[in-house]
């Protein structure tokens, strides 16, 4: 492997070296064919082998049931914060969100033209940083669904259980998902980007249960109806071709290591490492109260804006990279999902020991 340096972006994020080198090999010559990964029809059968393989590997590593539905689309999840309530509401019909953050604020936003929404739960005033327990709010009645970010990539906060509600759960799961096993069965739909967990941008990944597939509204267009893209395997138009075979090989890294069971405990490890060290000193303070402290992106801040500043240029230096904190809260954030090594946060908390040494105020 050549020297690579510590890659702490929350995305699009690193992905594992082994997926780098094959993705690389394929991008010149696809598996000896003597064409591009690149150049092929999504109508080949060799595109259809990806496409299936990455549908059934998903579907295998998340034990998603078969009355679900799995989509690669196009647009990003900031698409989807428009196309659930598009497909999923309708005049007259209410859903209900929880505001945990900048992307739930962003889909309240999106929502509200195509129904009513009852925010029944906002952290704004406390800076995001925590998540609601289940009781904390009320459901609204005669709700269509209860919309939530299962990880908050900008303030570091993730639900560690995901609530038991009627009629389902739709959930944004950009910057957790394969972190964890999750019981698809709460889930009418989820969704996400894939550029964090899963593989390189240009793909979104959408879950949703068939029947829901029947509840959109005459008016919406043919590319912004699930079921267009259900009926014809996420194949109706081009899909993100790359993008979905480069998901196949992270999908095949992951069950090699064993699965998500064995991930979780991973990601459980290297994010019990760096809490760890910020709890062992006054100097870092976490950015999330502990019971909701994510596992993917651990967000702290130093005892001024001068130090946080000082310790991301120096971390830069030292071959640490991505770590300063959102533009929206500062900081520092540590973005370790599932393919960010140990090593790199065994190294990065040394880096920390040793910059609180020389630079307590
Ligand atoms: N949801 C979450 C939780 C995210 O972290 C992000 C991106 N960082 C988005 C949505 C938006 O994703 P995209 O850029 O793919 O639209």
């Amino acid at each position: 492997m050549p020297e690579r340096i510590y890659n702490f972006s929350p995305g699009p994020a690193v992905l594992p070296y082994e997926v780098l080198e094959q993705a690389a090999k394929d991008v010149v010559n696809y598996q000896g064919k003597g064409l591009s990964i690149l150049e092929m029809s999504h109508r080949s059968k060799d595109f259809t082998n990806v496409i299936n393989e990455a549908v059934d590997l998903l579907r295998e590593l998340m034990a998603i049931p078969d009355n679900y539905k799995i989509l690669f689309l196009q647009g990003g999840a900031s698409t989807q914060f428009a196309m659930v309530p598009m497909n999923l509401l309708g005049p007259g019909k209410t859903a209900t969100y929880l505001n945990t953050g900048t992307w739930a604020k962003k889909s309240i936003k999106e929502a509200k033209p195509f129904g009513k929404v009852v925010v029944a739960y906002s952290g704004e005033e406390t800076g995001f940083d925590r998540v609601p327990e289940q009781g904390e709010y009320t459901v609204a009645p005669g709700s269509e669904y209860l919309y939530l970010v299962s990880n908050n990539t900008i303030f570091g906060t993730q639900f560690h259980q995901f609530p038991d509600v009627e009629p389902y759960l739709v959930c944004d799961m950009s910057s957790d998902i394969l972190s964890r096993e999750v019981d698809v069965k709460k889930f009418g739909l989820i969704f996400a980007g894939a550029q964090k967990n899963m593989g390189p941008a240009g793909a979104t990944v959408v879950i949703i249960r068939e029947d829901l597939l029947e509840k959109t509204p005459e008016n919406v267009p043919t590319m912004f109806r699930y079921k267009t893209h259900a009926e014809k395997n996420s194949l109706y138009n081009t899909p993100p071709c790359y993008a979905i075979y480069v998901i196949g090989l992270v999908l095949k890294w992951l069950k090699g290591l064993g699965g998500l069971k064995v991930m979780a405990e991973m990601n459980q490890d290297k994010a019990d490492l760096l809490y760890k060290a910020i709890d062992g000193t006054d100097y870092y303070r976490g950015h999330a109260q502990k019971n909701s402290r994510s596992l993917m992106n651990v967000t702290f801040n130093l005892p001024s804006p001068e130090l946080e500043a000082k310790f991301i240029a120096e971390a830069t230096q030292a071959g640490f990279d991505g770590l300063k904190g959102h533009r929206s809260v500062g900081g520092v954030r540590a973005s370790i999902y599932n393919a960010f090594p140990r090593e790199g946060v065994e190294k990065l908390v040394s880096f920390m020991k040793a910059f609180e040494q020389k630079n307590r105020p």
